[in-house]
């Protein structure tokens, strides 16, 4: 549905986007995960047609995002980070706008029209122009706008960006829904996201991708990963139990809330023996979890492992 080869991005002497390739299939949700400045926009920007690259190149269900810009514009719903523009427009007619832009009319129209005002909670401020709108609701015309014509792809710049939490667990179950018949790019720097709407997920960094790969296996790359953590009374005195158990690499006590973390020696699962242990050993625990491993912290390894050796 999505492909890019080599796909680059110059401004002046600034490498914005540094030969990307990857291909995302029907059903998948791509999570686009970077840091700020790491290429997500510019390259979200050229699949959507706004952008020419400089080198290499992209297409959306086979159509040349530069050769057939037209036909692969037509598939392509886009949310750009920020406000949309036409901000003295009511919604109403920017919605009918960008629905003339799309070509839709009779039924169709009025349909698709409907179908985005009510998915998006828009009926109450369809008179109001979009600048007098809470950043909330600018985002969600936004989203309105990108799905009115019903699009295979939907290209969204930080979809939840000023929602509140409220609105932003709606525009993630929309995604979801929307999920099951659309190809979807999503850039986030919010990792929360990853895991409540991707099922898959590209860091990238610098303009390269550096990791690809379900939100589950870049998780198990962490170091917690089936790791132990738990709480109890004097955590010395069982990190001095932990300590002891064979296949246990670290024992770890967080120093601001004394939690323990028992992090296993490579491939090894230990909740069963820490466990066994604490029983041994008649440790009363006030709560015990298997780690699945964390995020943010892989993110932050792969990225910042990136920017030293750039
Ligand atoms: P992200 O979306 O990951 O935060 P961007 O794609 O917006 O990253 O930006 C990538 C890099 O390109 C940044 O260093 C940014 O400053 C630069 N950049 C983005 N747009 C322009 C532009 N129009 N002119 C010059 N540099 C730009």
């Amino acid at each position: 549905m999505i492909e890019t080869r080599d796909l680059s991005k110059r401004y002046g002497d600034l490498v914005a986007v540094d030969g990307i390739r990857f291909s995302v299939q029907p059903g998948q949700v791509l999570g686009f995960l970077g840091p700020n400045g790491a290429g997500k926009s510019t390259t979200m920007k050229m699949l959507a047609g706004f952008l020419t690259p400089s080198a290499g190149s992209a297409s959306i269900c086979g159509y040349d995002v530069v050769e057939s810009a037209l036909a692969a514009k037509r598939l392509v719903g886009y949310l750009p980070e920020g406000a949309p523009s036409y901000g003295e427009m009511s919604v109403r007619g920017f919605l009918e706008f960008v629905a003339d832009v799309r070509g839709l009319s009779g039924d169709a129209r009025r349909r698709q029209l409907d179908d985005a005002i009510g998915r998006l909670s828009l009926q109450g401020v369809m008179h109001q122009s979009i600048d007098t709108l809470s950043k909330g609701f600018k985002r969600r015309v936004g989203l309105a706008q990108a799905i009115l014509h019903d699009p295979k792809v939907l290209i969204l710049d930080e979809p939840t960006d000023g929602l509140d939490p409220n609105q932003k667990h709606e525009v993630r179950a929309l995604i979801q829904a929307m999920a099951k018949d659309k190809t979807i790019i999503v850039s986030t720097h919010i990792l929360e996201e990853v895991h409540a709407v991707c099922n898959r997920a590209i860091i990238i960094a610098r303009g390269k991708v550096l990791a690809d790969d379900t939100p589950s296996a870049l998780e198990a790359r962490s170091r917690f990963h089936q790791a132990v953590s738990l709480t109890a009374e004097n955590a010395a005195a069982v990190r001095d139990v932990l300590v002891r158990i064979g296949d246990v690499a670290a024992v770890e006590i967080d120093a601001q809330d004394q939690r323990l973390t028992a992090f296993p020696r490579k491939g090894k699962a230990i909740f069963a023996s820490v466990v066994e242990a604490l029983r041994a050993n008649a440790i009363q625990v006030r709560e015990i979890a298997l780690e699945q491993g964390r995020l943010d912290e892989v993110f932050r390894q792969i990225t910042t492992s990136a920017q030293e050796a750039a």
